[in-house]
């Protein structure tokens, strides 16, 4: 089963994506994580893309399409995959249909988790992220058991630079200009399915089971 989470930034699509990739068993791919564990361990791939990240742009096409081409080549995602963050631009689309076209594959279903502008910046000010394995939460909606220690590594966690409002002003302005388009392409090749992502995440992610069967 190959999957596509769509939605502005805080929608909600990497907490449905764990849920998802944990259920049915497959990788749950986020080139925003991949960007983030190569700027941790201070690789030359990562000084590039935290210039863009930092400012709540897009890192360019060709830099990303070639982390996601790489990753979705691995062996464990042989059988599928759930990705998170990608693509984001009507090209980076493009180029993974024709790598799975090329494979004899496709995407069988791209997810749209809703969520209004107005309810972004608070969630996204709220969001406590771990640079160590990835996990989110949010100081009011899914806090952790201590306050800012991750409930799964006990790293310390931390409000993403890219998460204070100023950036994510920009990283709306970038999802709708960029990234929308997406919901018409996707719907065009027959896979788009919406949820109403302002529910609870449970609630969220009963709807996105209904989808996937
Ligand atoms: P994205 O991957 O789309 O950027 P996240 O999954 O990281 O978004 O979620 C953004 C923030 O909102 C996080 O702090 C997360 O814990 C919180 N969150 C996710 N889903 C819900 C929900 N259904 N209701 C309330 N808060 C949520
Ligand atoms: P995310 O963790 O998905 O919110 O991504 C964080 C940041 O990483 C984004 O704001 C972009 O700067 C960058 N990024 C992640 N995925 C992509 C992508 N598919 N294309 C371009 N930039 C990306």
């Amino acid at each position: 089963m190959k999957i596509i989470m769509l939605g502005a930034p805080g929608a909600g699509k990497g907490t449905q994506a764990k849920m998802i990739a944990e259920k049915y068993g497959i990788p749950h791919v986020s080139t925003g994580d991949i960007f983030r564990a190569n700027i941790k361990n201070g690789t030359e791939l990562g000084m590039e893309a935290k210039k863009y990240m930092d400012q709540g742009l897009l890192v360019p096409d060709e830099l990303t399409v070639k982390i996601l081409l790489d990753r979705v080549a691995q062996a464990d995602c042989a059988e599928g995959y759930v990705l998170d963050g990608f693509p984001r631009t009507i090209p980076q689309a493009e180029v993974l249909d024709e790598a799975l076209n090329r494979l004899g594959e496709k995407i069988d279903c791209a997810i749209n988790v809703d969520v209004p502008d107005e309810n972004i910046v608070k969630r996204m000010s709220g969001r406590r992220a771990c640079l160590k394995c990835g996990a989110t939460y949010h100081i009011e909606h899914i806090p952790p058991k201590r306050e800012g220690i991750c409930d799964s590594c006990e790293s310390e966690l931390v409000l993403r630079d890219d998460d204070k409002p100023e950036t994510v002003q920009n990283r709306l302005k970038v999802y709708h200009d960029q990234t929308q388009p997406l919901i018409e392409f996707y719907t065009g090749k027959g896979v788009l399915k919406t949820v109403d992502g302002t529910a609870d995440m449970q609630d969220v992610f009963a709807a996105i089971t209904a989808i996937l069967g």
